[in-house]
């Protein structure tokens, strides 16, 4: 072996550290991607070549906090997709936005300056320091954001990203809105919404889904006496005792039966099959059911108001036709409570219709804070849900409570500030989308969600197609541009500054801007009349400002270009936002039952280890950055895609993050440097050594075809998972090929083939290097869209230094595609054969419990003919993973004749396949065993002390071995020489008198004593 050769090469260039330190890597990589400009230089190339565009809007992060884990995964499978698809030649307008406006941004600068409402901000801080506050928050978090997407290699680009709050985007999503006013589906009008007594704001129908908690309400069963009736009552049922106080008719269900059941002195009237459980739930034993009538006679039973002495209003409405009076409608449910519904039109979305279609007058005496007027008589001045109580006192006082009792049950909150909602009817301005539903849910129908559950979810949701409340009762958000008449009532609407400066009565002031205060400051002339007009108090929904963004944040063109996009990607939160309100703004804008995207993965959300859904109050967020700050960035997006299918809450557990996705990662650059090492000693030239080079010179085996044969399968599968988005499974096609097929595999199967560095079999070496570059540079391309810092990494270290040809970045290389010359899956089958054999050679080592580094005179193998055609043709490579000298071949397995014999071969079987294995071992095969062991504590410790695979050491020193094990080991100690790399092997009886560094290992029941010493590096 020509020792100081190998060793003066490697030494020369120790181009890697010898462990795989993923945070010092990607540093180099950051810098290197920001030196060389390859985010920009890959988004020219495509811009200029490509094979089609792909359109994309960035569904924008609110900047009112910093970005979590959770983020952070659904940041790392945009940037997947980004890399794999411009990878595949298409061109992609991958580009940022930030959603800066609407309730998320206020309540965070709120917090911050300790308001406690919206009454309290507008009087202390004031409109115009409430903006400044608002934009200095979003350029707070936006840093965070930035920031994060650095550290995690996103290569969105930032430079054109849109901002929902500036002027030129606002006045987009005006042009956008202004078609829906042009086609009468927007509007003011009156309608029960969801209305938070916190943030003082009507929500939109889509935010009252975004959080539902477990909460406590009263439970309360009443008695509304039948008017002139001795005893007669209606049983009823709320969880809202305050909606008493605007209780205008009760309802029953025209079809049901109800029935009039005797109770003590009185007759309750309530749904027939509700007689039993209802008689059971309020403990009364004792009551006889008098007659059964259809609900349709109990129409028009005129009932006694309990309220009439304490709310004025209400004795003037009880002389209205219909009020206080029993109604039918359908959407009574008789299979619940009792069966009679009171309605309240002021406080809820069905009793509002019913009202409507009854010209019934709606009564909602409440103010912005929710607390009930001047006009509730003796409930003004009380919040709504305080008069709760309130309500139960008089009903027992006035001898109609018949229970009261709490439940716990899921009642929306605000998605912001946590409020308990309530239903008011108001007047707001509404995108009237019932009228295009129809559209919609059939534009809705055509994407494809990858996953049935989110989709159904989904579609399940706009069929509801409720009017959608766009206005807001806030200040930082989109002005709606509508302008009304203060003499005629005209109203305009007007969609650009432009337009507004020609109309205003006065030049706007120098610092102008789309949103309150400014906006308000513009008085426009009436085109009827002549007299002012000015603004309605709104802005806009934010999650119609976001919406708005294919059209807003893109020209005409490019709008024309990239829209409908080609996939998209959020939480599954969005379903009622984002998804949603894009939908519905396109349909209108379009006319066509058309969605702006063509694809849409909804992804699960992130939780803690343990299950829970990350919160504040829990303390369990676990922050992109400082998680970012100490873990690598590929091992963290390696993890985010490799847990749970992308459509499944997800559990991070930082602990699982350094176990089996670093160890993959780790093999993947182990395997590199172990081919560097090898090649570059060699001279190997992968431009020269092609694999067509290999096979003309018929240095090719088996083995490099079948995996070569291996990874045109792992091409093939893994681009299926990616494109149906199970990520999940497309990492597990890799990290299989990696870790088991070349790391575990192949490398073992050639391991021999590379040991020596005789010239005669230098030809066959290089065809291991040209199968193992075809391999790992296909694997770095397959890897980059997943981890892009180690794959630019070892192309710029491995690949671009033994090719100097390729392009700059890996980025900037070509999708792999499968090649099928090189597929045979007849080869893969015979070596799937071939590993069944050696994992029954290792399992009956186990029953005999000797180590697979102890070689074995012989093993039999039995299987059916054929078979052993297939095994015969790969013995050498039986022989040497399963260890063994000799292999014999039988048709049957033979019964042992005697207990030696029984003793001596063991057998494993797996179907028609079984192994016989020889556990005799003489004293050759001892001492080679003996070697084998003391071989591996070296090479433990060479990798202990630093020395990479292909450094020759100057000796190695061996202490205390006794003189058996002396004996064994002689023969071979030549041998352990060669397979450890080292000069000379010494052995010393006593330790003590050698001046080295000595260490202790356990072998069998003794401990030996293993030192290096190498001159050049002492
Ligand atoms: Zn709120
Ligand atoms: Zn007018």
């Amino acid at each position: 072996m020509k020792v100081a050769a190998k060793f003066k090469a490697d030494a020369s260039k120790r181009w890697f550290a010898l462990d795989y330190r993923p945070l010092e890597l990607e540093q180099q990589v950051r810098e290197f991607w920001e030196k060389h400009r390859v985010r920009e230089k890959l988004e020219q190339q495509r811009l200029e070549h490509n094979r089609g565009v792909l359109g994309y809007v960035e569904g924008p992060p609110t900047l009112n906090g910093v970005p979590h884990v959770g983020h952070a995964r659904g940041r790392v499978m945009k940037d997947l997709r980004y890399r794999w698809k411009s990878m595949q030649g298409f061109y992609v307008p991958f580009w940022a936005g930030w959603d800066c406006q609407g309730l998320p941004v206020e309540l965070e600068v709120e917090r911050g300056l300790n308001v406690r409402n919206k009454r309290d901000l507008l009087e202390k801080v004031g409109e115009e320091r409430f903006v400044a506050e608002c934009k200095k928050t979003v350029m707070k978090y936006h840093k965070e954001w930035f920031e994060a997407d650095k550290k995690l290699g996103v290569f969105m680009n930032h430079d054109k990203a849109y901002w929902t709050y500036l002027d030129e985007y606002i006045e987009r999503e005006w042009q956008y809105l202004k078609h829906a006013w042009e086609q009468g589906l927007l509007g003011e009008g009156y309608y029960v919404v969801a209305y938070c007594p916190h943030c003082q704001t009507s929500l939109s129908n889509a935010e009252v889904g975004l959080d539902y908690e477990e909460v406590d309400d009263p439970s309360l069963y009443f008695k509304m006496k039948v008017k002139n009736s001795k005893d007669e009552y209606f049983l009823v049922w709320t969880t809202m005792p305050f909606t008493l106080v605007t209780d205008l008719m009760l309802a029953v269900r025209a079809d049901a039966d109800y029935a009039k059941v005797r109770v003590g002195e009185e007759t309750w009237i309530m749904a027939k099959q509700r007689v039993e459980p209802l008689m059971q739930e309020l403990k009364v034993k004792n009551y006889t059911v008098q007659e059964v009538v259809a609900g349709i006679t109990l129409e028009g039973t005129k009932y006694e108001y309990p309220f009439l002495d304490m709310v004025p209003r209400q004795r003037e409405l009880d002389q209205q036709p219909f009020v206080h009076t029993v109604v039918t409608e359908d959407f009574v449910d008789v299979t619940t409570a009792t069966g009679v519904v009171h309605l309240s039109p002021g406080n809820g979305e069905d009793d509002f219709r019913a009202a409507q279609r009854r010209k019934v007058p709606v009564y909602v005496p409440f103010d912005d804070e929710v607390k009930f007027t001047a006009d509730s008589g003796e409930f003004a001045g009380l919040f709504a849900r305080d008069a709760d109580s309130h309500v139960v006192d008089v009903l027992r006082k006035k001898g109609l409570l018949v229970s009261v009792k709490t439940v716990t049950h899921e009642y929306p909150l605000c998605w912001r500030s946590h409020h308990k909602l309530v239903w008011l009817a108001r007047k707001e301005y509404f995108l009237w989308t019932d009228k295009v539903n129809s559209r919609v849910v059939e534009a809705a129908e055509k994407v494809r969600y990858f996953f049935e559950s989110p989709r159904n979810r989904f579609l399940s949701f706009l069929k509801e197609g409720k009017p959608w409340c766009v206005s807001r009762e806030r200040v930082w958000g989109a002005p709606l541009p509508v302008w009304t008449c203060q003499n005629c009532g005209n109203k305009v609407f007007v969609a650009s500054k432009k337009e507004l400066f020609e109309r205003a009565n006065a030049e706007p002031p120098q610092d102008f801007e789309l949103h309150k205060p400014w906006i308000d400051r513009l008085v426009l002339k009436c085109d009827k009349c002549g007299s002012s007009m000015k603004r309605v108090p709104f802005v806009l929904d934010c999650w119609h400002n976001a919406g708005a963004s294919p059209f807003a944040r893109f020209t005409e063109k490019e709008f024309e270009d990239f829209v409908p996009v080609d996939f998209l990607t959020e939480g599954i939160d969005q379903t009622r936002g984002w998804a949603n309100t894009l939908l519905l703004e396109y349909v209108i804008l379009t006319g066509k039952a058309e969605a702006p995207y063509r694809a849409f993965l909804l992804q699960g959300l992130a939780q803690d280890a343990k299950g829970r859904k990350m919160s504040k109050s829990l303390g369990n967020v676990l922050e992109a950055n400082s998680v970012l700050e100490r873990q690598s960035a590929d091992v963290f997006r390696f993890y985010a895609l490799w847990k749970c299918s992308p459509a499944d809450a997800m559990n991070f557990d930082m602990q699982e993050l350094n176990k089996r996705p670093y160890q993959v990662l780790g093999t993947l650059y182990h395997l590199h440097r172990f081919f560097m090492q090898n090649a570059e000693y060699d001279h190997f030239n992968p431009k020269q050594h092609t694999l067509r080079w290999a096979e003309e010179n018929n240095v090719l085996r088996p083995v490099d075809r079948w995996l070569l044969s291996k990874l045109q399968q792992t091409v093939i599968e893994y681009t299926a998972k990616l494109e149906t988005c199970e990520f999940n499974f497309a990492v597990e096609t890799l990290e299989t090929f990696v870790v088991d097929t070349v790391s575990r595999e192949y490398v073992p199967m050639v391991r021999r083939d590379l040991w020596s560095d005789e010239p005669q079999t230098l030809n066959r070496r290089l065809a291991v290097y040209a199968t193992l570059w075809q391999t790992l540079k296909t694997l770095a391309l397959l890897f980059n869209p997943l981890t892009p810092f180690l794959c630019e990494f070892l192309y710029q270290n491995v690949h671009r230094v033994l090719d100097n040809t390729l392009p700059e970045s890996v980025n900037f290389e070509n999708w792999p595609t499968p090649n099928e010359v090189l597929r045979s899956p007849e080869l893969e089958q015979d070596f799937d054969m071939l590993q069944r054999a050696v994992a029954l050679a290792y399992s009956a080592r186990q029953t005999a419990q000797l180590k697979r580094r102890w070689p074995l005179q012989k093993a039999v193998l039995v299987a059916p003919k054929r078979q052993q055609k297939t095994l015969r043709n790969l013995e050498d490579l039986f022989l040497e993973l399963a260890n063994v000298k000799t292999v014999g071949y039988l048709d049957e397995p033979s019964v042992p004749h005697t207990d030696a014999e029984e003793r001596r071969w063991k057998m494993a079987s797996d179907g028609d396949l079984h192994v016989l294995l020889d556990t005799q071992r003489d004293t050759n095969l001892l001492g080679e065993g003996v070697m084998r062991d003391l071989a591996r504590r070296v090479q433990a410790l060479r990798k202990e002390l630093g020395f990479t695979p292909t450094d020759i050491l100057e000796a190695v020193h061996l202490a205390e071995l006794g003189t058996e094990t002396l004996s064994l080991l002689e023969p071979y100690l030549g041998e352990m020489a060669e397979l450890v790399r080292t000069k000379r092997v010494s052995l010393h009886t006593d330790r003590s008198g050698v001046k080295v560094d000595w260490h202790d290992y356990a072998l069998g029941d003794k401990r030996v004593y293993v030192a290096i010493t190498n001159s050049l590096r002492e």
